[in-house]
């Protein structure tokens, strides 16, 4: 969680002078006119019946979260304490913005009851017999949970929050990714991996795959073994691992995975990845028609929210963005900096480096990133039988090009074809500390965009807020070199 102008701590920045302290009773943005705002236009714009429950629970006092997360068995003090800044942060960064389009509406309303109407429906799908399984790389195939009835949930790893907790049991020079998502589960103030059955872990980098080893004697973990080249005998052993995941799924869920389930579960992934496909090529537009902070809190969003729902809003938006991209409006001046970054993930609520950079004048197009263009890029082919889909389940992640493979050829190509598709002016490496694939590949990243003159920084940092000068002014000197 960041600081910025305004950001009052426990107090709500919108209300300065009769301060609303946000309520870590709903950990929303209950009090604040902006949420009023939002569940307004909810109110007029939505028909689904989920939706009309959120406004309704914001409305009525007597709804509290607590009792859910004490059931959880939760710690309420750290979870208040944790909470606390969100509504202040969220307003400063994302809602005092002019032009955003007005269907983010409900994606604020998802970040401003993050851990309520979604947890409550996840309680209510393990009471009725459904299992919810937390993920952490876009490796694991969620196509085969959604066919399942289960619910696929990518879990918060992006907060400075919970690092402390982790380094009692893992060591300070680690990933603050895989530090910051143990944490979450030791201080029991993440209500996603409390309600979750299973933790699904992978063997992408060593610090994940040791990880592991230690969560599980919190919370169940199965680790999926991800090969490190893309030869045909890996691919065909990454296709076995997707197999017996599938078994794994069944036995635990006990639903039979059948060629219309599988199907059913293949279309609702392919229809969330479709709407992030089409949000991403808008982008392509000068002027910009979003920023990419809210771009990257919609991505981060996309592993948490119901698939179909999410896609259906994601789906309104882009209708908005093609009216502004036919009117030539935008977000930022078209002479704005346009910039594409690449590197680690960035985790919810990790949002320092792209508010950095649209706060110093600039646009982030795109991410290639694995909370960009990585998760969403390809669709899982179809298949006339189960044998078929469970293969191509496997194939499609095989096109990411994450840094844990050797060799890793795919990514430059990507980042160069996303430089030139989307028109950046240039490219931000930016690699979370102690990432040893990232980190290490950084060299290769940098030799090829000098070989095509393309303008590129390197950053690296952590979710904490203490290097924001120093990335501010290196960002700042960047876009002005640009300009
Ligand atoms: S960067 Fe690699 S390990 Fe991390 S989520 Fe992406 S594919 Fe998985
Ligand atoms: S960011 Fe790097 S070190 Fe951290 S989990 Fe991903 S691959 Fe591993």
């Amino acid at each position: 969680m960041i600081k910025f102008p305004g950001f009052r701590g426990y107090r709500c920045a919108c209300y300065p002078v009769e301060p609303a302290r946000p309520s870590p009773r709903n950990a929303g943005f209950r009090g604040c006119r902006y949420a009023r705002d939002t569940v307004m236009f909810l109110s007029f714009t939505d028909t689904d019946a989920v939706l009309r429950n959120r406004v309704k629970s914001w409305e009525d006092e007597s709804v509290d979260n607590r009792e859910l997360w004490a059931s959880l068995g939760m710690d309420l003090g750290k979870h208040d304490e944790f909470l606390a800044p969100l509504p202040g942060a969220y307003t400063n960064l994302f809602l005092e913005r002019s032009r955003r389009p007005r269907a983010m509406s409900y994606f604020d309303a998802v970040v401003g009851d993050i851990h309520g109407i979604r947890v409550k429906e996840l309680v209510a799908a393990k009471e009725n017999g459904h299992k919810v399984f937390a993920t952490f790389c876009v490796y694991v195939p969620e196509e085969i949970i959604v066919a399942a009835g289960s619910a696929c949930i990518g879990l918060c790893a992006g907060a400075q929050y919970t690092v402390p907790a982790a380094e009692k049991v893992l060591p300070r020079n680690l990933c603050p990714l895989i530090k910051s998502a143990m944490g979450f589960k030791l201080e029991r103030i993440c209500p996603y991996f409390q309600v979750a059955d299973w933790v699904i872990g992978e063997t992408t980098c060593d610090g994940k795959k040791k990880a592991w080893e230690i969560l599980n004697d919190y919370v169940p973990t199965y680790v999926m073994e991800l090969p490190q080249k893309k030869r045909v005998q890996d691919n065909a052993f990454w296709e076995e691992e997707v197999r017996e995941f599938a078994a794994f799924v069944e036995k635990e869920t006990e639903v039979k995975l059948t060629k219309d389930n599988l199907a059913e579960g293949i279309a609702k992934i392919n229809r969330k990845r479709a709407a992030l496909k089409r949000l991403a090529a808008l982008r392509q537009a000068s002027p910009a028609p979003i920023h990419g902070l809210d771009v990257l809190v919609i991505n981060q969003l996309a592993f948490f929210d119901d698939p179909e729902r999410f896609a259906s809003r994601v789906e309104l938006l882009c209708t908005e963005l093609e009216e502004r991209v036919a009117q030539n409006e935008g977000v930022a001046p078209p002479e704005a900096p346009r910039i594409l970054i690449t590197g680690t993930p960035q985790p919810i609520p990790f949002w320092k480096i792209h508010a950095l950079i649209e706060q110093a004048g600039g646009v982030v197009v795109g991410e290639e990133t694995c909370t960009g263009e990585r998760y969403y890029r390809d669709l899982t082919e179809p298949a006339s039988n189960k044998d078929g889909m469970l293969v191509n389940i496997a194939r499609r992640p095989l096109n990411v090009n994450c840094a844990c493979f050797t060799p890793n050829a795919g990514r430059v190509k990507d980042i160069l074809s996303l430089a030139d598709n989307l028109r950046v002016d240039g490219v931000i490496d930016f690699t979370l500390q102690f990432c040893q694939p990232y980190g290490v590949e950084s060299h290769t990243v940098a030799k090829e965009l000098e070989k095509r003159e393309i303008p590129h920084l390197r950053l690296e940092s952590d979710f904490s807020e203490e290097d924001q000068g120093q990335l501010k002014t290196r960002i700042e000197a960047f876009l002005e070199m640009l300009k």
